[in-house]
């Protein structure tokens, strides 16, 4: 499969490119990026300038901010190219349900991929879980924004999901390991005053049999960083931890493996388009939509890329 890569920025570099040259059955020909190229491959502005030098590519993988990726993932499907989206799969729910369809009527498959699914410890998770009854859950997802997110302005702009971003990870843990699907019954979303999107967040959820489920997102964590589910069932409690990466039951660890995430997806990715399917589940994306549909907003300082900025 002939790849070409769309945002040559920081998921780009640090896993894409490493994960696309471990994959068997999967090459990289070519990129399109604004300000960025790889010595030795075919680079281009855009997607469209791509598309039309480069008529043997298979499929294409955008690395682009969500709310700029609808035209650029028409432009791949209508030229007839499987594609591979990172999360969230767009800023809207219609336009990835518009993106489904459009990749059904190609005949092209659309991956729209949750890359913390692929964490070590979920599929074990999910299994474990599967048959007991859930009593609670906690979802707590705090990390430093200047750490992973350096200088990123769109993650703050209408449609970058602030905190949700990284949150996003976390539900679509939980949605994959939790028997019963998740119902958002209210939220509060912490904006810093000069930034469009939240820095904190409380979701309360419920699953549909009536089990409570509480989320805290907080990007203003420096020092060690927290990624941690935890689940109360009628037989014993597990947490997930490490973004997923650590399994604990009843206080033992049962599993701790290195990440392998974007490997797994592209493995997956190209098994998908052997097997002329495709994967887009919108269910995380969903209950982020839900918990700003009801959200209450509070205003909290003002953020600044480098605290010294704020003096
Ligand atoms: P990033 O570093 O900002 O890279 C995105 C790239 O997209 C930019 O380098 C830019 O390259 C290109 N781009 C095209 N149009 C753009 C626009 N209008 N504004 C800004 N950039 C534009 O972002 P990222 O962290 O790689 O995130 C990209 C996606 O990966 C997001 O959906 C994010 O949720 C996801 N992701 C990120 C991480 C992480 O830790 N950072 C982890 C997992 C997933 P050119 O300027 O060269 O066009």
């Amino acid at each position: 499969m002939k790849l070409a890569l769309v945002g040559l920025g920081k998921i780009a570099r640090d896993q894409h490119l490493p994960a696309i040259e471990a994959t068997p059955g999967a090459r990289l020909a070519a990129i399109a990026s604004r300000h960025a190229g790889l010595d030795g491959l075919p680079c281009y502005p855009t997607i469209d300038a791509l598309l039309a030098a480069e008529p043997g590519i298979d499929a294409v993988t955008l690395c682009t901010p969500p709310d700029r990726r609808f035209a650029q993932a028409l432009a791949a499907l209508d030229a007839g190219k499987h594609l591979m989206l990172e999360k969230p799969p767009g800023a809207t729910l219609a336009e990835v349900a518009a993106l489904g369809r459009r990749a059904a009527a190609a005949g092209v498959t659309l991956f729209a991929t949750w890359h913390s699914r692929e964490a070590a410890a979920v599929g074990p998770a999910r299994r474990w879980l599967a048959g007991r009854e859930i009593r609670s859950a906690r979802i707590t997802w705090k990390e430093d924004v200047r750490h992973w997110h350096p200088g990123q302005g769109w993650i703050w702009e209408p449609g970058g999901l602030g905190v949700f971003d990284p949150g996003i990870n976390a539900l679509s843990i939980a949605t994959a390991i939790l028997p019963d699907p998740l119902l958002v019954a209210r939220s509060a979303l912490h904006f810093p005053s000069n930034r469009a999107t939240p820095i904190a967040a409380e979701v309360d959820m419920v699953t549909a049999a009536g089990a409570p489920v509480a989320m805290e997102l907080d990007w203003r964590q420096t020092g060690p960083q927290t990624w941690d589910i935890s689940v109360e069932t009628d037989d014993g409690a597990l947490t997930l931890s490490k973004g997923g990466a650590v399994l604990t039951i009843d206080g033992a660890e049962q599993l701790a493996e290195p990440d392998e995430e974007y490997r797994r997806l592209y493995a997956r990715f190209v098994e998908l388009v052997a097997a002329g399917e495709s994967d887009v589940d919108m269910s995380p994306l969903m209950l982020v939509a839900d918990a700003f549909l009801v959200g209450r907003r509070h205003v909290v300082e003002p953020f600044f890329d480098a605290p010294e900025m704020a003096t």
